[in-house]
């Protein structure tokens, strides 16, 4: 391998475990984030004038530049950049920038997965208006979910109203964002797929895992998805890379989606980077979603997607308040458990609901994995298990 180096704009968690996977590869890795030390930037030394981070908002033009000019190709571990500047830099962007507009716009993206026929829960266009939301309501039924079009993550740009006395609260609660309101899915399990990409648009994907919120937060993952209709898995791999194969550039996608009583399956939404449902990759699959992301966007053959243990799981490790020995339990916990890998974010503050860091697990059966998982479950952070 001829030592290219990567951009990545974002140094979170993601990043952190997308320069590790590209150290093992010899590639070099350049972060671009506000943080001079945060959870990429704190494992990938700086040396030499082309391989120094960049300290900087990766929503700045001039930053995603000079991010541009050290650089052979550039990704991103989060969607909220400035895209319209990544279509003007001289270096490949992957996944296209016309990919990451689509997807930071929740609006544009459920638009555009449905002029290609993909399975959508309704939707539709509200104002910050109390007239709008009863309008709304009047068409998709209560509940519904009131969503921020751009910046979401982990539930924030998410509001429920039950009932239309909430209108104003909804408004006030999502802030001046612009908003669309989705039909209430009464799904009975959320389900994802990684899905990688190529440059010449071939797509392979990981098994379909069981993926378990709490307060809107990813809490646990279950690979592979146990099921009584066989036709579940294959089913939702298909909408998973349809999905994917309606957008452009390369790397690997995350594929959010409900699963109905019915069997039905809707598409919720699309992470254009490695996921939160993909991170037991690194454990237990052949080739970890990290690699397979590198492996796309350099153009080398991608590694197979294959489970290659019978069952695993992924806890993540959420603050529950501004107290890191809280964690120490958990941690502890997953050092006499076989199986229990633990990955620490290295982030500099612990807050309530964000992701400091997670366990993968591994077992030879669902009953040893469900065994292994107890004494984690017991020991997370009060509130959290
Ligand atoms: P992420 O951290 O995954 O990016 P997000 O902030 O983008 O989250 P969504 O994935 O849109 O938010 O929604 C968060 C959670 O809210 C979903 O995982 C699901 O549990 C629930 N949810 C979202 N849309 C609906 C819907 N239309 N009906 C019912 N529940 C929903
Ligand atoms: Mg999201
Ligand atoms: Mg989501």
């Amino acid at each position: 391998m001829n030592k290219p180096v990567v951009g990545i704009l974002g140094g979170g968690q993601l990043g952190r475990m997308l320069a590790a996977s590209a150290s093992l590869l010899n590639i070099s890795v350049v972060i671009l984030d506000v943080g001079d030390n945060g959870p990429a930037k704190q494992i990938v030394s700086a040396s030499g004038p082309r391989l120094s981070h960049i300290h900087g908002s990766f929503s700045d033009p001039e930053k995603i530049r000079e991010l541009a000019s050290k650089v052979d190709v550039l990704t991103i571990e989060i969607e909220h950049v400035d895209a319209t500047v990544l279509e003007s830099v001289k270096v490949p962007v992957h996944p296209s920038p016309s990919t990451i507009k689509i997807i930071q716009d929740k609006f544009l993206q459920k638009q555009h997965l449905l002029s290609h026929d993909l399975p959508v829960s309704e939707f539709l266009q509200v104002d910050s208006t109390v007239q709008s939301l009863h309008d709304a309501a009047a068409k998709l039924g209560l509940p519904l979910m009131l969503k921020s079009r751009t910046l979401a993550y982990d539930g924030r740009g998410n509001f429920v109203v039950r009932d239309l006395s909430q209108s104003k609260d909804a408004i006030a609660g999502l802030g001046n964002r612009p908003l669309y309101a989705e039909k209430w899915v009464p799904f009975t399990k959320e389900i994802a797929v990684m899905v990688v990409r190529t440059t010449s648009g071939d797509v392979l994907s990981y098994p379909v895992v069981e993926t378990i919120h709490k307060e809107n937060i990813c809490h646990l993952v279950f690979a592979p998805l146990r099921s009584r209709d066989p036709t579940l898995a294959s089913r939702a791999q298909n909408v998973a890379e349809k999905a994917v194969q309606c957008l452009q550039g390369a790397g690997v996608f995350g594929v959010e989606m409900f699963l109905l009583e019915n069997g039905e399956i809707f598409v919720n939404e699309i992470a254009p980077r490695p996921h939160n449902s993909g991170h037991y990759t690194i454990e237990a699959c052949e080739t970890s979603q990290y690699e397979n992301h590198l492996r796309a966007i350099l153009d080398l053959p991608l590694g197979s997607t294959a489970l290659k243990v019978p069952s695993a799981a992924m806890l993540n490790i959420i603050g529950t308040t501004s107290d890191f020995d809280e964690l120490t339990a958990v941690q502890n916990a997953a050092l006499a458990i076989p199986g229990a890998s633990i990955h620490l974010y290295g982030k500099s503050e612990n807050r309530k609901g964000r992701k400091m860091g997670h366990i993968t697990l591994v077992a030879d059966s669902d009953a040893q994995l469900r065994e292994r998982l107890r004494p984690l479950l017991e020991a997370l952070p009060s509130g959290n298990s």
